[in-house]
């Protein structure tokens, strides 16, 4: 294990400092809500090239459930400057069973091109990315903007003490951002394919229906949960949620559990569970899909009780010049034209929406969360010269200001 990391060091010596940097961070087993070092690695980087690190960790150690969160700013002399904020998480999901993996996941193997290990696509090589960007340009440059960075370590869990609690920190202090950039890995198999401009309100919640024991022999001197639990289930997957809104899929709903925890089949038990998501558009809101679930229970015999289990609003980005800027920035790199779009799971952006424009640009995902995650090494160049090129031209624009 030594003899390979010394090895892996030594070939490191002919990466680009992105590589390099992106390896540096992946070595770090910050498998969520661990940090193991990676907020550090990230803090001494940034001292260097001018930002002032803020550290600010939200829980507590005895709860067990302290994350490490960081806000870091390279603040312009320019009066009334405009900040642009990239956003990330060097928290990652487990890496499940290490011997399915072709290299270590802790390791940061560069081989075939790629590099590999856990959080390379999700999402360390874009927090590199960002700040070798930073680094390159403040060598050379002084900017009229300022720029700053949000990470969490908590954003692959229960996302209590991370980025919500910065932006709120963010709020109170009355620190401005003006734009975000969140690196999460939005290209679904090329670099350059898509940017994320929203995401879609999920609601999660589980139905219960109460009956009454009894032998399935003797039905009527029973109430089956089981009965009226499907026949609710059916009428939810029948809804017609067909509402459109623009660059949303279509709203969907999927039922990923029903339990009775009963392992008879003579007898009719006295409750069954269901556990549902909602995916949806701007054009639904909690209410208006609660009302459209409730109607269907009064239709059966059985009590029915419903508890929401977690739900996020759905939101959108207008377009605005620092999209159009995104956008240009990626075409001169990649020379592809990205689509907008509000697919895929919920992110951090989420929390970052409520205090300024917000838009999502990372990696290719293909890898993400899954065994030998990887980003490819031109991939990952492509990624920092697209930052550097928005952080300029944003430069540009904003610092006339
Ligand atoms: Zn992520």
């Amino acid at each position: 294990m030594i003899f390979s990391k010394l090895l892996n060091q030594l070939i490191m010596k002919n990466l680009s400092e992105t590589t390099a940097f992106a390896q540096k961070l992946i070595i770090k087993k910050s498998v969520t809500p661990n940090d193991d070092g990676a907020i550090k690695v990230l803090k001494k980087k940034l001292s260097k090239i001018g930002f002032k690190n803020i550290d600010l960790p939200f829980g507590s150690k005895k709860k067990n459930d302290l994350i490490l969160n960081l806000f870091s700013i390279n603040k312009s002399k320019k009066l009334n400057n405009k900040t642009l904020c990239f956003a990330g998480h060097t928290d990652v999901v487990p890496e499940g069973d290490c011997k399915k993996w072709k290299y270590d996941p802790f390791l940061g193997k560069v081989s075939g091109g790629k590099l590999h290990g856990r959080g390379a696509s999700d999402m360390k090589g874009a927090i590199a990315a960002w700040i070798i960007a930073c680094d390159n340009i403040l060598k050379k440059k002084k900017l009229n903007i300022s720029l700053a960075l949000l990470i969490t370590g908590d954003e692959e869990g229960v996302a209590t003490n991370g980025t919500v609690k910065v932006v709120q920190y963010l709020k109170q202090k009355k620190i401005k951002i003006d734009h975000c950039i969140v690196g999460e890995p939005t290209n679904p198999n090329y670099i350059g394919e898509m940017i994320k401009v929203g995401r879609r309100g999920s609601l999660s919640f589980s139905i219960e229906t109460i009956g009454k024991y009894g032998h399935v022999a003797y039905p009527h001197l029973a109430k089956n949960p089981v009965t009226s639990l499907i026949y609710i289930c059916n009428k939810l997957n029948n809804l017609k949620l067909n509402l459109k809104a623009k660059n949303f899929p279509q709203t969907n709903l999927e039922v990923t559990s029903i339990d009775t925890g009963n392992p008879t089949s003579n007898v009719i038990p006295y409750s069954c569970k269901a556990l549902i998501n909602i995916r949806y558009n701007t054009r639904y809101n909690e209410k208006l899909l609660l009302k459209k679930i409730k109607a269907s229970f009064s239709e059966v015999p059985c009590t029915v009780k419903l508890k929401i289990i977690s739900s996020n609003k759905p939101f959108y980005t207008k377009s605005d010049k620092c999209l159009s800027l995104l956008e240009k920035s990626i075409y001169k790199v990649t020379k592809k034209k990205p689509t907008l779009s509000t697919t895929g799971g919920t992110s951090d952006a989420r929390f970052i929406k409520d205090i300024c424009p917000v838009y999502e640009f990372g990696s290719v995902g293909k890898t993400m969360h899954q065994v030998d995650e990887n980003i490819d090494i031109k991939d990952l160049e492509k990624l920092q010269k697209i930052y550097e090129d928005l952080i300029l031209s944003y430069n540009e624009i904003y610092g006339l200001n």
